[in-house]
């Protein structure tokens, strides 16, 4: 796609886009019932992109009831899956056709690089809705080894109306992992993207819409947490939440599920993954190089970075001398400059948070080792130095917060039970990485690590075929995969009497 455009011609594509910017509610875009906006910001520049309809607890409830309906109706969740698929493939044409404008929103409203949105973010989110579409006529239900004189049949069922709350890092990619299967199940939703970056998620819905998804079964209501995800979460229509943001919020969601209608809700949260490189590891160069990218890829704001580098004590300089190197070639520069590795925080909020962090580490007694700075302010926007603390403990507050920022945090071990004692030391537990090349280590450690997904002798790798979630307090169901499937359908047991 793309990717190979000029600044230039970014820049000049950026000047002729046009912003969904309301409630997309029954496949049509609405103000917000009390009229309110609020202002979208381009990250890299402080400048205003748009004015966003700020939904709340009125708007919640009409796109529910508009979900409901559609629901009832039957015309997407009694259809049959090759019916639904036919329509998501031609969902997913249409986001590839539309492919340079979602990168170019993603990046103008998070402040990502352009390179990143339109070989990621943009690609892996069409993946993701066709392998939900391929998938949806190809799962068989199961009969129960009963005895001779009944027959149960065990079907998954949609839920019914599914309310997913997106978080801002990854807006379009987070949004696929659960649009992708709740919609090919036969689910409605109603999206409540993150007030940071709302505006992929909006046209999204249109292009939806254009595909064929029926009136009702795609809804968008952007605003704040506070406002419109809090009434999503408290709504008593609503069967099913389906989250990926903090731990802190993901616990208020349990709170609003208990006080309302018992739905069910399923957790994406925060990690704090533990890097974890042994001096016997197959290349060094390459450990470091990943714990770079690990790190400092997505401006740090990743949920399973590796944001702890647990490293054999002996390697350790070594290590830190080429992640420097690195560092070097990811200085944060205009997101929509193609050559840009690293891109703008999502907002001033999270840049003074990363900001504050760092402090908080030189003050506890952690070596700053490089970067640390806000860089670039006179672009009005807000970018941070790649940073890397040494010498840090893990009881520091840098190694047991989540940051959420460019910021590595070194700790040194000297055994295998050492690293995976760190490793574990931690409320979170999304993923974990390990670097050897002895197989019994790597086997025992990822064994031993408390993570839903454990890399080894890489990082960050994937596919849309292997689920991912947390453990701990990073959450419980999982995105991706056949698995993401069972968070949003329900058994049901036919017992049929043969007499
Ligand atoms: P956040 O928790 O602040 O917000 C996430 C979503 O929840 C947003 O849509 C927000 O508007 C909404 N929200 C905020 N407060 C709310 C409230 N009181 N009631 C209802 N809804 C509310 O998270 P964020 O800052 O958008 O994203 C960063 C976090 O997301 C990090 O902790 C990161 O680790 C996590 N994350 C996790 C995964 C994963 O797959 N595990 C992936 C990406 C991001």
């Amino acid at each position: 796609m793309s990717a190979a455009l000029s600044v230039d011609s970014w820049k000049d594509q950026a000047r002729s886009l046009s912003y969904r910017n309301q409630c997309f509610v029954g496949n049509r875009f609405v103000s917000a019932a009390s009229g309110k906006t609020f202002t979208c910001v381009n990250p890299a520049t402080g400048a205003p992109l748009t004015q966003v309809s700020a939904g709340d607890k009125e708007d919640v409830d009409r796109a529910v009831k508009a979900a409901r309906a559609a629901f009832e109706k039957g015309v997407w969740s009694r259809i049959a899956g090759s019916e639904r698929k036919k329509v998501l493939l031609r969902f997913a044409d249409l986001m590839e056709k539309h492919a340079t404008e979602l990168a170019l929103l993603e990046t103008l409203d998070m402040g990502k690089p352009i390179g990143d949105s339109s070989t990621i973010d943009v690609p892996l989110s069409i993946q993701c809705i066709r392998w939900y579409a391929e998938a949806i006529d190809k799962i068989y239900d199961e009969i129960a080894p009963t005895p001779p004189n009944a027959i149960s049949l065990i079907r998954r069922e949609p839920l019914g109306v599914v309310g997913a709350v997106i978080p801002w890092n990854f807006p379009l990619l987070m949004g696929s992992w659960k649009i992708g299967p709740a919609l090919a199940t036969g689910n409605c939703m109603v999206v409540k993207p993150a007030e940071q970056s709302p505006l992929s998620m909006l046209r999204l819905a249109e292009l939806a819409a254009e595909a064929g998804v029926p009136e009702g079964v795609f809804n968008v209501i952007p605003g704040y947490g506070e406002t419109a995800g809090q009434a999503l979460g408290r709504h008593m229509d609503v069967d099913a939440i389906t989250f990926t943001g903090s731990t802190e919020v993901g616990k208020y969601f349990l709170k609003y599920a208990g006080e309302s209608n018992m739905k069910q809700v399923s957790l994406e949260c925060g990690g704090k993954t533990p890097n974890i490189i042994m001096a016997d590891a197959p290349d060094l160069d390459a450990a470091a190089e990943a714990a770079a990218w690990g790190i400092f890829f997505n401006q740090g704001e990743v949920c399973n970075a590796g944001s702890r580098l647990i490293v054999e004590e002996s390697v350790k300089d070594a290590v830190l001398e080429k992640i420097q190197k690195v560092a070097q070639i990811l200085q944060p520069g205009d997101p929509l400059d193609p050559k840009t590795k690293m891109g703008a925080m999502v907002d001033e909020t999270q840049m003074n948070r990363v900001l504050g962090y760092i402090e908080a580490g030189a003050k506890e007694g952690a070596k700053l080792a490089f970067g640390g700075k806000r860089v670039r302010a006179e672009s009005g926007g807000y970018y941070i130095e790649p940073t890397l603390f040494d010498g840090v403990k893990n009881s520091m507050k840098i190694a047991q917060e989540e940051i959420f920022g460019p910021v590595l945090s070194t700790i040194t071990f000297k055994d295998q039970d050492e690293a995976v004692k760190i490793g574990n030391d931690t409320i979170y537990g999304l993923a974990a990485a390990v670097w050897t090349k002895d197989i019994n280590k790597a086997f025992k450690t990822s064994q031993a690590l408390r993570a839903g997904v454990v890399w080894v002798n890489c990082f960050d790798n994937g596919h849309i075929s292997s689920p991912f979630g947390g453990f701990k307090q990073s959450g419980f169901g999982r995105d991706k995969s056949l698995h993401a499937m069972e968070k949003y359908t329900q058994l049901k047991a036919t017992w049929i009497n043969i007499s």
